[in-house]
């Protein structure tokens, strides 16, 4: 295969934030992503087609700054780019997180005057048929559901965060994809397969670029709870979205080769992670690479009054958990009353002698549900929480509740 390129375009400093801008800050991060694609053939790409504009929209926030989320400048400037290389339409599609309708992250996103200026759409998933497509490569799933109005778009460009992942690693490219899946679907591979989930899915949904957005990026307790790092400065962009990725991982002090999906990616001939095979232009990454702080996973002895208790979970419980706690913490709600949480197979309870516990117990996930029918179910300060992984936000609600703290509207 030949060598793939890379365009790192990086400035000392730019002024505002994700949420608090002006035009010169705009300015400033369109030259950086014009000079980051047009060495890439972006024009010819786009010119006189569709385009769609895929960001990640997880939960947008108006009111915090944040590197959750793709910076809305590097969003508008990537629609201007798009209107000046001939687009013919311009979309902006994510489906967010889990609970939130594509038309509430629009609403929280707040860019409607920019999409008129530039005669841009947003694209609602959610809200479109979707077809189950056939996937003969796909080693987990032989067939996985698309939004039908994906295949009305010519060319999908790839916008996500340069960010680290307590499940994944990192949240990059190839993990930006996952916000394309429709939500019934979502958490049925989001264990330790969500790597090969991800990797299937490239099979059938290739972005033709990738344009990963490093102006703000997070490390900690990432993808949600992480701390901003607000100096990055930086915007990756190729058109093979395993060497953006591995760039960006390397640019985070992370090896390409310590991630499942990339490695695999690589493996299956979707792209470069050898770095001696990817040209890189531009800023040469040993210049600002650094080394993130990284997420812990773990939430025993996280936080005081919680005792976690594990036995033969993984990756799925661990993280779901991990992010529910984070968040509560953040929004000031965790308290440290007693709470005994169950993680993974069946513990005995009279031996360990949880029938005992004090405060409310969570048996968290579908492994430990003969445990609660068994020991628990019945006790008012007893819960289970459903899912093979549950969803973090049905913890962090159902603990809401539990408290007695008013639990937010979703959107
Ligand atoms: S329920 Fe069990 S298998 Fe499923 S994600 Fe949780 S620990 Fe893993």
């Amino acid at each position: 295969m030949k060598r793939s390129r890379v365009h790192i375009a990086h400035k000392e400093v730019i002024p505002g934030t994700p949420n608090d801008y002006d035009e010169s800050s705009l300015n400033l991060i369109q030259d950086m992503v014009s000079e980051a694609v047009d060495g890439l053939d972006f024009s010819q790409m786009v010119k006189g087609r569709s385009v769609l504009i895929k960001p990640n929209l997880v939960r947008p926030d108006p009111h915090v700054p944040s590197a959750v989320t793709t910076d809305p400048r590097v969003i508008i400037a990537m629609m201007r780019h798009c209107l000046d290389s001939g687009a013919k339409t311009i979309g902006i599609g994510d489906k967010p997180g889990i609970g939130l309708s594509c038309r509430g992250g629009e609403e929280l996103l707040g860019l409607g005057k920019y999409y008129g200026e530039v005669g841009a759409h947003f694209v609602y998933f959610d809200e479109s048929e979707e077809v189950w497509e056939e996937n003969p490569p796909g080693r987990l799933c032989e067939s996985i559901p698309i939004p039908q109005v994906l295949r009305e778009y010519e060319v999908l460009i790839n916008l996500p965060k340069l960010k680290l992942h307590m499940h994944t690693g990192v949240s990059l490219g190839i993990k930006n994809l996952f916000g394309l899946i429709p939500e019934h679907f979502r958490m049925k591979h989001h264990r330790e397969d969500l790597h090969r989930f991800l990797v299937d899915y490239l099979y059938l949904v290739k972005p033709d670029m990738t344009i990963i957005d490093g102006i703000w990026a997070l490390e900690g307790q990432a993808p949600i709870c992480g701390t901003p790092v607000q100096d990055f400065n930086a915007i990756i962009a190729s058109a093979d979205i395993v060497a953006a990725d591995s760039i960006g991982a390397y640019l985070m002090g992370v090896e390409p080769d310590e991630i499942a999906m990339i490695r695999m990616a690589a493996q299956e001939g979707f792209g470069h992670a050898d770095l001696d095979q990817i040209e890189v232009t531009g800023v040469k990454p040993d210049e600002i690479r650094r080394h993130f702080k990284r997420p812990v996973l773990s939430s025993q002895n996280a936080y005081p009054g919680i005792d976690v208790i594990v036995k033969g979970g993984c990756v799925g419980c661990y993280s779901s958990l991990r992010h529910a706690l984070d968040r509560l913490h953040a929004a000031g709600h965790l308290q440290e009353d007693p709470q005994t949480i169950i993680v993974g197979m069946r513990h005995k309870a009279k031996e360990q002698n949880l029938s005992d516990h004090p405060g409310v117990l969570w048996c968290y996930g579908n492994c430990c549900v003969e445990q609660f029918i068994e020991y628990h179910e019945g006790d008012e300060n007893s819960h289970w929480l459903e899912g093979c992984p549950p969803h973090f936000m049905n913890f962090y609600r159902a603990y809401l509740e539990a408290m007695g703290i008013d639990v937010p509207e979703q959107k």
